[in-house]
C-alpha cells in the first residue's frame, strides 16, 4: 500500500540524512525535519576510514569525498 511508503525522519545530521538517503534508495517518500535553524557549520575533520570507506562507496560518495579530503 502507497501510504506504507512514507517515512518521517526527525533530525538532519549524519544518522538523520544518512537514513534518508537508504530509506529514498529503497523508495520510500522521505521527510526529514530539522529543528536548528540552520546548518551547523563549525566542528572538526570527520574520520571516514574502515568499514565506513566501504559505506561511502555504495552511496557514491568515496570519490568526492576523497577530492576534499584534508591532508592529515
Ligand atoms: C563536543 C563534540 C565533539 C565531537 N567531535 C567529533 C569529531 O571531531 N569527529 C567526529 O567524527 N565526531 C565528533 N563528535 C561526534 C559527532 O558529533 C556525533 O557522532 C554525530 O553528530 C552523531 O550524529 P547523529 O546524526 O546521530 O546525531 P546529531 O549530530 O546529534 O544530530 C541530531 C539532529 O537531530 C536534531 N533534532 C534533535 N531533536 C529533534 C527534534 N525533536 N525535532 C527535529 N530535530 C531534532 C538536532 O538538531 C540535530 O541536528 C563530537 C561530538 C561532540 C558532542
Amino acid at each position: 500500500m502507497e501510504a506504507n511508503k512514507k517515512i518521517l525522519i526527525s533530525g538532519a545530521s549524519f544518522a538523520g540524512l544518512a537514513t534518508a538517503y537508504r530509506m529514498y534508495k529503497m523508495g520510500y517518500e522521505v521527510t526529514i525535519v530539522e529543528m536548528a535553524p540552520e546548518l551547523k557549520k563549525g566542528g572538526t575533520p570527520v574520520d571516514i576510514k574502515g568499514t565506513t570507506i566501504e559505506i561511502v562507496k555504495r552511496m557514491g560518495l568515496f570519490e568526492i569525498l576523497k577530492s576534499l579530503r584534508i591532508g592529515y
